[in-house]
């Protein structure tokens, strides 16, 4: 479920799925409100590039001269989730012994989630960026609560297996404080919709299922999807334009400086006065530390005005994903590995709307 494909849901494995305890979404039974998908609707579109490496994200200290280097990099479509676990593991390697203050590198989500963890250890910070929010990948994100497309799973270590599941779940309980308005946190019922049964449990898979509470299938008749096969769980949805606003403020708040510079090479960083340096550049690693792993899996997303009423998300087959948000109901979407232009293709993004609207067409009420 965490190598490549749609934003994971529809690859999430239960054992012996029960479909006991259901909880009424709305009034009737098997009802859901329809987003009202059309090609007029749509807002906006985005594409953003994950920082993606087949053999997963890094966290790992290493010696720049008489400094100390963290990197904290390489999240491919699951950098939202796991952003507050990541970055607690890097500035645990970070700070023991470490005096003064500490420079981070990038003002995406682990840049900002890593400040606000070394302030909250009592260490001054610097933040050295070249863009800001909302000039960052992190804001074009869903913000689905799932780590997924961070590794292939074929290339899974138990040392990654281990890395992984401590900043998921570390991400999984500080996400849950900020659940609210303030940081544009939620919960969600989130569907998995598949015209073949699902089963089978992927070895990282079976270490993550706690995090996904109510999950178990969902009968026929209980569900208004076009689509034989029909799973459930309860997760978290963040709303990223509002979450990073919200960080950098307290990141300010809290006395961060931030500094916006574009590094060109890693010498550059001798002449930083800080003597422990956090690299949370993302897909900027690639060139700055030469990481030749590193490559750009492209998204693209339509954006349909906002529907309140539509409180719960979906994967479906074909890459189609759903998340509603405040800001607007997000359509995804691709997955383009080795294409490094940020930018929307009309076609693509028609096709994408289609698929949904087609979807919504056979949408069923019991
Ligand atoms: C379409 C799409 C949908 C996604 N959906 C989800 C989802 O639902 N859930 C989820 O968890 N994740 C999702 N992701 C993935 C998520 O967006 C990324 O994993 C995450 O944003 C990576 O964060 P980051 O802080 O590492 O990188 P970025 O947000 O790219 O931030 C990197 C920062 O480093 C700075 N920088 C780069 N190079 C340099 C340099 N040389 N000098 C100085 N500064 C530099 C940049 O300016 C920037 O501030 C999605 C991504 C896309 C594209």
């Amino acid at each position: 479920m965490l190598a490549a494909g749609t934003a994971g849901l529809a690859a999430l494995t239960l054992p012996g799925c029960a479909t006991t305890m259901a909880r009424p979404v709305t009034a009737k039974r098997g009802c859901l409100p329809p987003v009202n998908v059309a090609p007029d609707r749509v807002i906006r579109r985005v594409a953003g590039l994950r920082p993606y490496r087949p053999s997963g994200f890094v966290v790992r200290a290493e010696a720049l001269g008489s400094k100390r280097l963290v990197h904290n990099y390489g999240h491919g479509g699951g950098g939202i989730t796991l952003s507050w676990g990541s970055s607690r593991l890097a500035v645990d390697l970070a700070l023991p012994g470490h005096q003064g203050g500490v420079a981070v590198l990038g003002s995406g989500v682990m840049g900002l989630t890593t400040a606000r963890l070394v302030q909250e250890a009592g260490f001054p910070v610097t933040i050295y960026t070249a863009k800001l929010p909302p000039e960052t990948t992190s804001n074009i994100a869903g913000g689905q609560w799932y780590p997924s497309s961070v590794v292939d799973s074929s290339l899974l270590t138990p040392a990654f297996s281990a890395q992984l599941v401590a900043a998921a779940r570390y991400a999984y309980r500080r996400y849950q404080i900020l659940v609210g308005e303030e940081y544009g946190v939620r919960w969600m019922r989130n569907y998995s919709l598949s015209n073949r049964p699902m089963s089978g449990v992927g070895s990282v898979d079976s270490l993550l299922l706690d995090l996904f509470p109510e999950a178990k299938d969902v009968a026929a008749g209980d569900h208004p999807f076009p689509y034989p096969y029909v799973r459930q769980y309860d997760g978290m949805i963040v709303d990223p334009g509002r979450f990073l606003r919200a960080l950098e403020r307290d990141t300010r708040l809290a006395g961060g400086k931030i500094v916006v510079r574009e590094f060109q090479t890693a010498d550059q960083l001798a002449q930083l006065p800080e003597t422990t340096i956090i690299n949370c550049t993302g897909l900027g690693s690639r060139a700055l530390f030469g990481d030749a792993e590193l490559e750009p899996v492209r998204g693209q997303l339509a954006v349909l005005l906002p529907q309140p009423e539509v409180e719960y998300a979906y994967s479906a087959p074909g890459g189609l994903y759903m998340f509603s948000r405040a800001d607007g109901v997000i359509l995804g979407g691709t997955h383009e590995h080795g294409v490094g232009v940020a930018e929307t293709e009309p076609n693509t993004i028609d096709r994408i709307v289609e698929g949904h609207r087609q979807l919504f067409a056979g949408f069923r009420c019991a």
